[in-house]
């Protein structure tokens, strides 16, 4: 009897810790699934950390194509024009290959700061920096 006891408290027991993995398996899909209020949301500009409306949206390839790089980031079409009158397709390449080390650039610094005071959909065509035209 107590044998018996000790078994169904066992399996239930049992029964209580699968469904509670089943539950924390079903709350890790849910946090993973993207939440439709999310979607709506424009997606965040890695560099100014400003909203993109989706007509700025332009997609930067974090190594440059030439370069045989894949993955991309959606910037705002000013802020991706920046970056590309800044540096070289080398430089990109092997040296500005992410949002936190452009950002770190004194020159994309003084771009940042400046553009945040721009509304989020603002777009200038930029000029090239006399950095590249001396080259
Ligand atoms: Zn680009
Ligand atoms: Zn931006």
């Amino acid at each position: 009897m107590q044998v018996y006891d000790l078994f169904t408290k066992l399996v239930r027991h049992i029964n209580i810790s699968k469904n509670h993995m089943i539950g924390k398996i079903r709350q890790k899909l849910i946090s993973l699934a993207p939440a439709p209020s999310l979607k709506a949301v424009d997606s965040v500009c890695p560099i100014c950390d400003r909203p993109i409306p989706e007509s700025q949206k332009d997609a930067h390839h974090l190594i440059p194509k030439s370069k045989g790089g894949k993955a991309t980031e959606y910037l705002h079409r000013i802020c991706h024009h920046q970056v590309h009158a800044l540096f070289t397709e080398t430089e990109l390449a092997v040296k500005f290959n992410t949002a936190a080390v452009l950002q770190k650039h004194p020159e994309m610094q003084r771009f940042i700061h400046w553009v945040k005071s721009k509304p989020n959909h603002f777009y200038e065509k930029s000029r090239k920096s006399s950095r590249l035209k001396d080259q």
